[in-house]
């Protein structure tokens, strides 16, 4: 797909925001979805969504929810860092196919990384096993600081 189009509610992100598709959930308010990637490129692996916006890519998103969801993933990335103390984060957001998207739902990763070991490739990785994805999630839940762990 390429950096233009009409948003897809059928996509899968779209699905996981309705409860229609199952995701391990990291935290979540009124706005904002936090939940681990299934394919993860490193343990720890998290996706920041928007529940109510329906930008594809930060191209077509509302100011408005840039800015919440750049403090959702601030806040995340140091969950990650206080439960997993990495020595590094990345934090990605691809625009379009060409670019390495996958799904047309805009999201941030939240990516740890530790001295000497590879990060793993973007889209190429094999599925995580749900139990250890669980704990992880259970594990930045409960550095989080603010009333959304629940
Ligand atoms: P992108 O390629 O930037 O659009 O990122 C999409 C991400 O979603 C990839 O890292 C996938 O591993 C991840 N992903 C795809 N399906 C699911 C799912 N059902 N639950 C969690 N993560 C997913």
């Amino acid at each position: 797909m390429s950096l233009d189009g009409a948003y897809d509610d059928g996509n899968i992100f779209a699905k996981i925001v309705r409860g229609e598709m199952p995701c391990v959930k990291v935290w979540e308010d009124d706005q904002i979805l936090a939940f681990m990637d299934v394919f993860p490129q490193a343990k720890g692996h998290v996706l920041v969504i928007s529940k109510t916006s329906k930008a594809r890519n930060l191209l077509d998103a509302e100011a408005k929810t840039i800015g919440r969801l750049i403090g959702a993933v601030q806040k995340t990335a140091r969950a990650v860092k206080a439960a997993l103390k990495p020595d590094g984060l990345v934090v990605t957001q691809f625009n379009g196919s060409t670019a390495g998207q996958t799904v047309f739902h805009l999201h941030f990763h939240i990516i740890p990384r530790w001295d000497g070991v590879p990060l793993g490739r973007h889209g190429e990785g094999g599925m995580a096993d749900m139990g250890e994805l669980k704990a992880l999630a259970d594990q930045i839940a409960g550095a989080l600081d603010g009333p959304e762990r629940s």
